[in-house]
């Protein structure tokens, strides 16, 4: 197996606004561009009065993290985890200076008090944090047109359910994949190996680590480069990191969220598999650190936005092996993209037999909301209604024997996904 060399694939990952800030060479220090990171961690600086930031690239001691969330949620949560007064505030979000540290036992409180997980944003800076206070910009409409039927046709055939019990089976076997422990940070690596193979003899297929300034648990980001239109981009992914009640817990995490990391894998696979080559470019991203407060998509998909970076749509793999209603398929209506979700609704309808419906989780409840955040269409497409999810998630006893074994209801959502791939980077 090989990872591509890390500076070709940064300059891959953000090149692509070099070209409109003519006499601008990124400068690359482990996958970080050095001067866009000082320019944040200086702002950071000026913003946090004064706190030096952690350096880019090289996880520091944490320094305090910025989290908004729901005024009405804080009253339900043990006051102790509120050291200070709100530091900003608008009529339904409040932003907290927090210790790193507490934020297990935050999600965990938010998780018993409302079955939320997370429940709010965490963020690096306190500009960052302030920028939840702000709606969120809409992205512009566009036409979603479907006209790949000859070509899924051999690739939707590829998709299995095997593989993807394989690969969930591997990341459930990590005690967890929390994002400060060690084998938070193992099963990243493992991971970047395992996606690494896809490379081979494929120039247009890079992996890369996204590494976080502040965690020690990395992103992983495999590109497949667009062969016509490489400036815009598809992102499909879900959350890597686990979590039960914090630390060093076990926390297997077969559904949320081996699942729809494994339904991430099975995608690429398939697409590998069939020879298949995107017009547009499509980065398949295995987010840190969500669980803690959306911070590994918080920072990717900032840092998209940051760089102009063109993102057409973006798919959320979280929990995807739980049948726990009736129907096939439930799109999440909030903090998601209506139009995106009907497309979704749509291709389910032309490329399978199965059955879908809507639901609410009534907050941000997952890697999508970043996305939004950002102003990229976003969608989530969920195992179950939100009330009926699997009830064993963010225990040690979420593991792959509660689904028999089987990744039966996953593998609706990894061919709902190639379809989505390939009807939108076409
Ligand atoms: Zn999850």
């Amino acid at each position: 197996m090989r990872i591509t060399n890390v500076l070709l694939v940064s300059t891959i990952f953000f090149g692509f606004t070099a070209g409109a800030n003519a006499g601008y060479t990124p400068d690359f220090d482990g996958g970080i561009d050095v001067r866009l990171a000082i320019q944040a961690a200086i702002e950071s600086a000026a913003s946090a009065g004064g706190l030096v930031p952690a350096m880019p690239g090289r996880p520091a001691p944490e320094t305090p993290v910025w989290v908004s969330m729901e005024k009405s949620d804080v009253g339900a949560l043990d006051g102790a985890l509120f050291k200070r007064a709100p530091v900003a505030q608008n009529k339904n979000i409040a932003v907290y200076e927090f210790d790193p540290a507490d934020l297990g036992q935050l999600a965990d409180g938010m998780y018993r008090a409302f079955h939320r997980a997370p429940g709010y944003f965490a963020h690096d800076t306190l500009e960052a944090a302030l920028q939840d206070l702000e709606a969120p910009p809409a992205p512009p409409s566009r036409a979603y047109i479907i006209d790949q039927g000859p070509r899924l046709k051999g690739i939707l055939a590829r998709v299995k359910e095997e593989s993807i019990v394989s690969v969930i089976t591997s990341l459930s076997a990590y005690k967890n994949r929390y994002y400060s422990s060690a084998t938070g940070v193992d099963s990243s690596k493992w991971l970047q190996q395992l996606w690494g193979k896809f490379a081979e003899g494929r120039p247009d297929i890079s992996v890369a680590a996204f590494k976080h300034a502040s965690f020690a648990q990395e992103s992983v980001v495999l590109t497949m480069l667009g062969a016509a239109e490489p400036e815009k981009v598809i992102v499909m992914g879900g959350h890597l990191d686990s979590v039960a009640g914090g630390g060093d817990n076990p926390a297997p995490g077969a559904d949320d969220n081996a699942s729809g990391v494994s339904v991430t894998h099975e995608v690429i696979r398939t697409l590998v598999e069939s020879g298949y080559r995107p017009a547009k470019t499509i980065k398949f991203i295995a987010f840190a650190a969500e669980e803690v407060g959306l911070r590994g998509s918080g920072d990717i998909a900032a840092a998209f936005k940051k760089q102009g970076v063109a993102v057409v749509g973006m798919l959320n793999l979280d929990m995807a092996n739980y049948k726990g209603s009736p129907l096939d398929i439930y799109f999440i209506t909030d903090n998601t993209n209506a139009d995106q979700n009907a497309f979704l609704g749509k291709l389910v309808d032309t490329y399978t037999d199965y059955k879908w419906g809507s639901s609410k989780c009534g907050y941000g409840c997952s890697d999508h909301a970043s996305w939004t955040k950002n102003g990229y269409p976003a969608s989530l497409p969920f195992e179950s209604t939100f009330a009926q999810y699997n009830p064993f998630i963010h225990k040690a006893t979420d593991t792959l024997d509660k689904t028999g074994g089987r990744a039966e209801h996953a593998l609706k959502f990894a061919r709902l996904a190639v379809a989505y791939a390939v009807e939108l980077a076409k």
